[in-house]
């Protein structure tokens, strides 16, 4: 399963950063890893490479997501979750229940960013949203 497109070694030469075992590995493994947290990441690349550590991870993270590979978003608690950029054109909402993650359309969001842009002119990054709230099956369950 490596659905990783083929140019992101293109486009990491081309920001001048070298294409490494490491960097090839952390981008599979967010690619595979649905919400990948960096420990997440960790645990799956040292399957392959056991001396990678958390500080590599967080390393390579920061060199993949500046030039844009892939992006991060915060799930609260701490809890910061990467998707491959080209994967990432979605907002989240977490359960305070149950801790369910879900991926929810752009456009669900558009009216907020609409609104937020006229009354305040503010350009919200709605793909860096979390809303945190009740899913449908807790809400059910509490009747
Ligand atoms: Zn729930
Ligand atoms: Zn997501």
């Amino acid at each position: 399963m490596s659905q990783t497109s083929r140019t992101w070694r293109e486009e990491l030469r081309s920001l001048g950063y070298r294409v490494t075992p490491q960097r090839q590995l952390v981008l599979d493994a967010i690619s595979e890893l649905e919400h990948a947290t960096p420990d997440s990441i960790c645990a799956r690349v040292r399957q392959t490479a056991s001396g990678v550590n958390l500080s590599t991870v967080y390393r390579t993270l920061d060199v993949l997501e500046r030039a844009g590979l892939v992006s991060h978003t915060h799930l609260g608690q701490g809890c910061t979750a990467y998707h491959l950029a080209e994967e990432a054109d979605h907002l989240h909402v977490v359960c305070r229940g149950c801790g369910t993650v879900s991926d929810i359309s752009l456009e669900v969001a558009a009216p907020l960013v609409d609104s937020l842009r006229d009354t305040v002119g503010f350009e919200a990054d709605a793909k860096h949203l979390t809303v945190h709230g009740r899913c449908a099956n807790c809400r059910g369950e509490d009747g």
